[in-house]
């Protein structure tokens, strides 16, 4: 029997969400969640971590490292500055491994604890709640703000509404800004942009990207979660029975009903929910956990802070709705550590291994050999045999350095050009050099060479570079 859970698409009970205008199958956007604000300890841990989040991205583009911008992915120079290294279209198979490890470790949590990734951390969750903060801020509570939307137009109304489309608009060319800062040096942009020097390029992503922020935080927000996100519909293949999510207990809430606080629910012939809605009135996406795991969960754990309050105002003992496991749910022992989960963990273990090896002996030092392709070779006043190359010598540093080239394979061999050069950080530096050799000493037709090229003052940074040198016919 497979151990797989058993994934319903149950339709959330929208008619607490939804005006009475909405028409079903009608996109209407009034019909939205109007998300009511929860405390308790999942929401406190939420937001630390939203916070935290969002400090290190409004601060990282504006630190230093080396006298540079600690993090700048600069496209127009193509090359990425990441605190003191710098990574080159050629290093494009280490962006291609980060992501490889960034699923790796997404399926590993998912495994273990379910979508606490969608619930925590992600931008759209993130930015999604500070959005529901500035409207909380300024419509008022859940209820303040269903009646205002129901209330006709008015100036209370319209005065509401723009204050908190000025804070989201706001927020969202802060946001892009800041995005953009990743790209462009940050204070150049911001002195540009405020000072209408920047380029129409420049506004032009500085808006789309506010645009992008305001529509997604500020209008789409569960959308993007239960119809947009490819995540949400692969993660049942990453669930188990010992995976951890935020379930309700049916056995110990039903039947559920209201009663009197005093009354013993047994005698009435209860279970613990009272049937009090908060739980789903405060879910982020608008769907009922009573109804069993369904994929527009995202693991947020504000209906088990709703729940508990409950718990605890009614004296019953907290966790109706809690993270659990199915195992857990039917009596049964959770077994954390299990093949699947250790499966992934150890190919993440090797994967960050190899990664941080190959960042560290990563040499900041590229040589292309281009052979002179209109003459093979060519024979000199002397009767040696001459190859012409072209070096293509990068310097993938922050700093200038100094290179000795030489060439190997090749017995007593004369070389013509420059044997040192000086390369500026970030530079290509082309080098044309001639090879000579006695043909005498020449065995083959082709001989195998390599071209060393060599810091300067540090030997460590050395590129050996395969070439071919030509005899006559
Ligand atoms: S059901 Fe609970 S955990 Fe899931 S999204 Fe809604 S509030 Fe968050
Ligand atoms: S918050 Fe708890 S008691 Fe209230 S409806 Fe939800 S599960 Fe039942």
């Amino acid at each position: 029997m497979s151990d797989k859970i058993e994934v319903r698409n149950i339709p959330a009970k929208v008619e607490i969400h939804q005006p009475d205008t909405a028409k079903v199958g009608q996109y209407n956007p009034r019909s939205r969640i109007y998300v009511r604000a929860v405390q308790g300890v999942h929401q406190l841990l939420r937001r630390r971590m939203n916070m935290v989040f969002m400090a290190v991205f409004m601060i990282l583009p504006w630190i230093q490292f080396n006298g540079r911008q600690a993090i700048l992915l600069d496209l127009a120079e193509r090359q990425f500055n990441i605190f003191g290294l710098t990574l080159w279209p050629q290093d494009l198979t280490l962006f291609t491994w980060l992501l490889i490890i960034a699923a790796f470790a997404l399926f590993f949590v998912t495994t273990f604890y379910g979508r606490v990734w969608c619930g925590y951390m992600c931008p759209q969750t993130v930015w999604t709640l500070i959005f529901i903060w500035f409207e909380e801020k300024f419509e008022g509570t859940r209820n303040q703000r269903i009646k205002l939307d129901k209330m006709p137009m008015s100036w209370t109304k319209f005065r509401k509404k723009a204050a908190k489309h000025t804070a989201w608009w706001s927020f969202s060319f802060l946001t892009s800004l800041t995005f953009i800062a990743y790209f462009v040096p940050v204070e150049e942009l911001f002195i540009g942009f405020f000072t209408g020097q920047s380029s129409a390029l420049i506004y032009g992503w500085v808006i789309f990207f506010a645009v992008c922020t305001y529509g997604n935080a500020g209008w789409m927000r569960e959308i993007m979660c239960t119809h947009i996100c490819p995540y949400a519909r692969f993660q049942s293949a990453m669930f188990d029975k010992e995976t951890f999510t935020v379930s309700y207990d049916p056995k110990r809430g039903e039947s559920r009903g209201p009663r009197p606080r005093k009354k013993d629910p047994k005698e009435l012939g209860l279970g613990d929910c009272i049937d009090c809605n908060l739980c789903v009135q405060v879910c982020p996406t608008g769907i009922d956990i009573r109804n069993g795991l369904q994929y527009e969960c995202i693991n947020c754990g504000a209906c088990i802070d709703a729940c508990d309050g409950v718990m605890d105002k009614m004296g019953y003992e907290k966790g109706l709705i809690s993270y659990t496991t199915e195992q857990q749910l039917e009596g049964k022992k959770t077994h954390i550590i299990r093949p699947k989960l250790l499966g992934y963990f150890i190919v993440l273990l090797v994967m960050l291994s190899a990664f941080a090896y190959t960042i560290v002996s990563r040499i900041p030092l590229d040589v292309d050999i281009i052979r002179d392709r209109n003459t093979l070779y060519r024979e000199n006043f002397e009767g040696w045999i001459e190859n012409t190359f072209t070096l293509k010598i990068l310097n993938k540093s922050q700093q200038d350095h100094a290179y000795i080239i030489s060439v190997e394979g090749l017995k007593g061999y004369k070389f013509q050009g420059r044997k040192s050069v000086i390369i500026k950080a970030g530079e290509v530096y082309t080098l044309p050099v001639t090879v000579s050799a006695d043909p005498m000493l020449l065995k083959e037709r082709i001989t195998e060479i390599h071209f060393i090229v060599q810091d300067k003052n540090d030997p460590d940074v050395k590129v050996k570079e395969e070439s071919n040198f030509f005899n006559r016919i």
